[in-house]
């Protein structure tokens, strides 16, 4: 039997069609939208591309959307300056940087620099000290272990009880999945282990999962018989296998042996198409929260 897709190009139209009608509503009451600023340093193109993308989505949900290009050599204490005065801008609510920063920048000490309350990306140690203490805490979870997260409830599947595996303890991605999904709370209560390079059966741990999320950056390392038949496949491993000669674009591939994997689990996110078009909407996401938190509405 194939397992249900889980789509996130899906889930991403109605997390942004909520978050439009919920922008549309604050302004009605209280005269404001959110304000993103995104920082953008050199013209590095994957870093464009990304940027491009963010600043069309923050315009079709309703935010006031500022564009901030700095040249590649700009000094690590002009980007804190910057930084500064975003900070104190009270029409802005999110400071997204774009990484990777050039190298004369210390990319620790400019995250750092950002007000925490304004940290979207969720990566400020402040943000990741609410997170792990869980619950009202939490301001911001970092958007794609948030998306995760959402796709997973979205999805109908039970957490509560639930085993979930994660493959990979990345700062951005493992250890923040592992930490929400094991939190008391809705969407979670979840009984958690993490994998890694030096765990000794990778197979036996994967095979136990009722969720299991791969975050590897290994093309198909995840093996079909390591998946519990019925069981919850989250792929977040984005993976360049070549080039379409036809279209020019990049043939993309999970962590998961998708073809053979969908035959066993119950339901499984695809590649690409799945947890990829979630990080940007949780962006969003936590733009608006951060407004919200300002007015007092979360
Ligand atoms: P990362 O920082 O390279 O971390 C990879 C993790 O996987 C590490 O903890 C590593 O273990 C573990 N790992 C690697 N090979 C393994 C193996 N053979 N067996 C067991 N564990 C293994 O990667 P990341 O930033 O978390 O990203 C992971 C993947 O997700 C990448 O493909 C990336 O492109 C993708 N990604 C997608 C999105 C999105 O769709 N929006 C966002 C972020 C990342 P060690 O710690 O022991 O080295």
């Amino acid at each position: 039997m194939s397992a249900k897709l889980i789509k996130g190009t899906e889930i991403r139209e109605e997390i942004l069609e909520e978050i439009t009608k919920e922008v549309a509503e604050i302004k009605d009451k209280h005269g404001v939208v959110p304000g993103l600023v995104t920082i953008l340093i050199g013209e590095n193109p994957a870093s464009m591309s990304y940027v491009t993308l963010k600043i069309k989505t923050a315009h079709r949900v309703g935010f006031t959307e500022v564009q901030d290009s700095q040249p590649e050599d700009i000094s690590e204490a002009d980007l804190l300056a910057l930084i500064d005065k975003y900070n104190n801008d009270d029409s802005i609510n999110g400071i997204l940087v774009q990484l990777p920063l050039p190298k004369q920048v210390d990319e620790k000490k400019i995250l750092n620099a950002i007000d925490p309350d304004k940290d979207v990306d969720g990566f400020h140690p402040v943000n990741v000290g609410r997170l792990m203490i869980g619950g009202d805490e939490v301001k911001f979870p970092p958007c794609t272990p948030a998306g995760i997260q959402e796709m997973i409830v979205r999805a109908g599947v039970e957490t509560s009880g639930a085993e979930v595996v994660v493959v990979g303890r990345s700062n951005i991605v493992g250890k923040p999945i592992a930490n929400m999904m094991l939190q008391k709370g809705p969407g979670a209560n979840s009984t958690v282990t993490i994998v890694h390079t030096r765990t000794k059966d990778l197979a036996g741990h994967c095979q136990r999962a009722d969720i299991l999320i791969v975050a590897a950056g290994v093309p198909g390392l995840v093996k079909p018989e390591w998946i519990k038949p019925g069981s919850c496949v989250i792929d977040v491993g984005v993976n360049r296998i070549g080039m379409n000669e036809k279209t020019g674009k990049a043939i993309l591939r999970g962590d998961v042996d998708f073809d053979a994997a969908k035959e066993i689990a119950g339901s499984i996110t695809p590649v690409p198409g799945g947890v990829g078009p979630m990080t940007i909407t949780m962006l969003m996401k936590n733009t608006l929260k951060s407004l919200k938190f300002k007015l007092g509405l979360a």
